[in-house]
């Protein structure tokens, strides 16, 4: 019987088997190395200026939406609308493209949202469009998978 040794980040504890993780010889992941290197070249303080700007420029003012989040209702882009919501003050929609497979977890996280104030568009296409982009997300995947073995 083969088996696999996993390993972790020693900064982040990632597992050594999620995909495209490498470790340098530190044991550090490249993720960490990457975050590294984000703190380092990027001016945040610039950065948040200009967004700041942004919201400003495209702040609602008579309470209509003024911003659209793409959400999943996952972690990522909820935490997204919550922050433009409660922390810029902004009125975001948040825009969701129909789950190929909606979960019980993903369906009452979305429903805890639209329920705390969010205003939420559920895209469903028919049928027909529905196989067309689902044919062309999954062509799409075949194609990484493949320029991934390239490399
Ligand atoms: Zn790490």
């Amino acid at each position: 019987m083969n088996s696999i040794r996993v390993t972790y980040c020693s900064n982040c504890l990632t597992p050594s088997s999620r995909p495209r993780i490498e470790f340098d010889d530190n044991g550090i992941c490249n993720a960490c190395r990457h975050a590294e290197k984000k703190f380092d070249e990027i001016d945040w303080k610039l950065r948040s200026e200009e967004f700041l700007e942004i919201l400003e420029a495209h702040r609602s003012k008579n309470g209509s939406w003024d911003c659209v989040v793409p959400w999943s209702g996952g972690k990522d882009s909820s935490a997204i609308a919550y922050k433009l919501k409660y922390e810029f003050g902004m009125n975001p929609l948040l825009v969701t493209y129909s789950p190929l497979l909606p979960t019980e977890v993903g369906i009452h996280n979305r429903n805890a949202l639209i329920d705390s104030g969010f205003d939420a568009y559920l895209y469903t296409p028919n049928k027909k469009l529905s196989d067309i982009y689902h044919g062309v997300f999954l062509l799409s995947g075949v194609i990484q998978r493949l320029a991934g073995m390239l490399v």
